[in-house]
């Protein structure tokens, strides 16, 4: 192959154009990224960043020189177009390259609400340049509405919490976390935030974010309001395919792929928070937004590209963690509504614990509360199929 091209320059990408070359690969390796960053870290772009206890240096992904990639690197530019027949790449400074093979890491964008006015004081958080932005912000904000409960919006609460400011956090669903961590463990969460100081209203919408230039409050579904001066959104993402549209590249909630990370066009590639594909070891399709899933997924793509029809399937628990307030909240594998839930170690109470998912007589989750030992092992378990009696037996539970 003489042209890889990788659409994307963040974490997926980075692991890919890393193992490209760790795996000998010696052609031209052209990087696309629209932000005009190096790749950073992005989980602390809502915890440490905001606290303001690490400086942006630190959220630097790669601390090798890039040259020694030797990448055709460029940076603040958009992918624009794909045509898969000539299997060209167009970007919006109107030139275009040809590729041998692609990879779609494009990942998510923010979410913004429906109809969300452009006013002052509003922010999404998904780049490091809006964490600086809400940073900033965060300096001369003493009441902040945090809209979405998810991970973003509770680490945003955290971080303000730690600030000492005023938070008020709206849900439309009646716990937090509810995606990641089911009904039950996200009531748990919203206890440790209302014992933080939080102000969580769940069970509501948004009706509108209201002021004149500068957001000044937040109407909720109940008819109630609260004055704000710093709202941030974090009602979730969705993938970054806009520039796939024309490109006849089944898409569907990301780039459908197939388990070695191809999509459906040859030679094209997806890894990461843009990509979709079936997990064996859930018998589901799934769209990871996770940082792990970036890591392996940009690994595996680049070793699909090199292996050819000898490429290997991609099999991944999902994992996450997430840090809110002395916390830290570890989750593998995958949660549904109505999934069995038994805490197997530690306390609830205490905020210090292990709990196991099961449906249908499998093990599908560990969930831990700074317990991080219980969600490695039991994480090994999912991989290996393990069945929920066998999980509770080995937890001695
Ligand atoms: P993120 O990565 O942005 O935190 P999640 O999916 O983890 O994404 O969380 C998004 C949260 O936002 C969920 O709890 C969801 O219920 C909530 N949400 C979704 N749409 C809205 C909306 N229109 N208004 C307020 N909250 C919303």
């Amino acid at each position: 192959m003489e042209t890889i091209i990788v659409v994307g320059a963040s974490l997926a990408g980075l692991r890919a154009v890393e193992r490209l070359r760790q795996r000998g690969y010696a052609g031209r390796i052209v990087w696309v990224g629209e932000e005009p960053h190096l790749p950073y870290d992005r989980p602390p772009l809502s915890k440490e960043v905001l606290q303001g206890s690490w400086e942006v240096e630190r959220t630097a992904l790669r601390r090798d020189p890039y040259e020694d990639l030797d990448l055709d690197l460029r940076l603040a530019r958009r992918a624009t177009a794909l045509d898969p027949t000539t299997r060209t790449l167009s970007l919006d400074d109107g030139t275009s390259e040809v590729y041998d093979a692609l990879l779609v890491a494009t990942g998510a964008a923010a979410r913004p609400l429906p109809g969300q006015p452009d006013l002052e004081g509003i922010h999404l958080l998904r780049t490091l340049d809006d964490s600086l932005a809400v940073r900033d912000a965060l300096e001369h904000s003493p009441r902040v509405v945090v809209v979405g409960a998810g991970f973003i919006g509770a680490e945003v609460a955290a971080s303000a919490r730690a600030r000492g400011l005023e938070v008020v956090m709206v849900e439309p669903q009646p716990a937090p976390m509810l995606r990641g961590l089911g009904a039950e463990m996200g009531e748990v969460c919203g206890q440790i935030h209302r014992d933080q100081g939080v102000d969580l209203r769940c069970s509501l919408g948004v009706e509108a974010l209201e002021g004149s230039g500068r957001v000044e409050r937040v109407r909720l579904s109940d008819g109630s309001t609260v004055d704000a001066d710093l709202v941030v959104v974090g009602i979730g993402a969705r993938p970054a395919t806009d520039w796939l549209e024309s490109s006849g590249i089944a898409l569907d909630d990301g780039v459908l792929c197939d388990d070695r990370c191809r999509a459906s066009a040859p030679g094209v590639y997806a890894a990461g928070d843009v990509a979709r594909f079936d997990n064996p070891l859930f018998g589901e399709s799934m769209r990871i937004e996770h940082w792990s899933n970036a890591v392996d997924q940009g690994v595996h793509a680049a070793d699909s590209m090199l292996a050819g029809e000898a490429a290997e399937p991609y099999v991944h628990v999902p994992w996450f963690w997430s840090d809110q307030y002395d916390l830290t909240i570890q989750f593998a594998g995958r949660m549904r509504a109505n999934d069995e839930v038994r805490v197997i170690e530690g306390s609830v109470a205490e905020r210090k614990f292990a709990a196991l998912y099961g449906r249908e007589g499998r093990l599908v989750g560990v969930l831990a509360f700074s317990l991080p030992r219980a969600q490695r092992k039991f994480r090994k378990q999912i991989a290996a199929g393990m069945s929920f009696g066998d999980a509770l037996a080995a937890a001695g539970v």
